[in-house]
């Protein structure tokens, strides 16, 4: 997939959640697009990032250092969006840039320390959150959110920018739907109850669900296969 490949795909994205952001009377401008890169050779996020975008989503670590290292200084931002285990909290914060998948108040306090130690002074976070409660998928209980969030919140390197969620695996629109809905109503008590102290980011939605995620008051997509094509077969790393 090149440049122009990648730009092509992405302006039928974009008018597609237009459309669905007007369904419930906001911009589309209000929602970004994420490209996921997972997999990919490095050479497909210097393509994403000449066709415009800022930032780009990995998931494990070691893969994401890898293709920063081969890309050299490519202009764009690294954000984790796999789940990181607490001992890979030192390398996450060398290769990324906000860690988007934040589950836990353990893993917060090790990110803070590593920050400490690497004199990083802020690392930017959204929390994820297990919607729909699947035994596979890491993520809080709706019912933690706000507590958790409230205990990250007080540690001084850590700035909570928002939630994030991944929908179970279906096409049942209402199982969807509801998953995102959760998510949205967790970051509104959030704000209600924790004022000032977590941003507005939704990152909810992804290939095959983020029409709806918009519906439901995403702010960014996570965009793998319809942006970028199927992942290749052999993954890069
Ligand atoms: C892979 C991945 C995506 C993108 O998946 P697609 O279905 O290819 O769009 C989004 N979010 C996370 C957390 C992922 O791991």
């Amino acid at each position: 997939m090149n440049t122009q490949q990648i730009s092509e795909r992405a302006d039928a994205i974009r008018q597609r959640i237009e459309r669905a952001a007007a369904r419930t009377g906001r911009a589309g401008s209000e929602v970004g697009i994420l490209p996921i890169t997972k997999g990919h050779a490095p050479g497909v996020v210097s393509a994403v990032a000449e066709a415009g975008f800022e930032a780009v989503g990995e998931n494990r670590v070691a893969e994401a250092d890898r293709k920063r290292t081969a890309l050299g200084d490519v202009d764009v931002r690294w954000h984790m969006v796999g789940h990181l285990q607490r001992n890979k909290a030192g390398s996450a914060l060398r290769v990324f840039d906000r860690i988007d998948s934040v589950d836990s108040v353990r893993l917060g306090r090790r990110l803070q320390l590593e920050a400490e130690r690497a004199d990083v002074s802020l690392v930017p976070v959204l929390v994820q959150v297990n919607a729909a409660a699947e035994e596979q998928k890491s993520g809080l209980d709706p019912a933690q959110v706000v507590e958790v969030v409230g205990r990250l919140a007080e540690l001084s390197r850590i700035q909570v920018r928002g939630l994030m969620t991944m929908a179970p695996y279906t096409g049942d629109e209402a199982v969807l739907r509801q998953a995102f809905s959760t998510t949205r109503e967790c970051l509104a008590r959030c704000q209600k109850e924790l004022r000032g102290l977590v941003g507005r980011e939704l990152s909810m939605g992804m290939s095959n669900d983020f029409e709806i995620a918009v519906e439901e008051g995403s702010t960014q997509v996570r965009l793998g296969t319809v942006l970028l094509g199927e992942r290749p077969e052999v993954r890069w790393i």
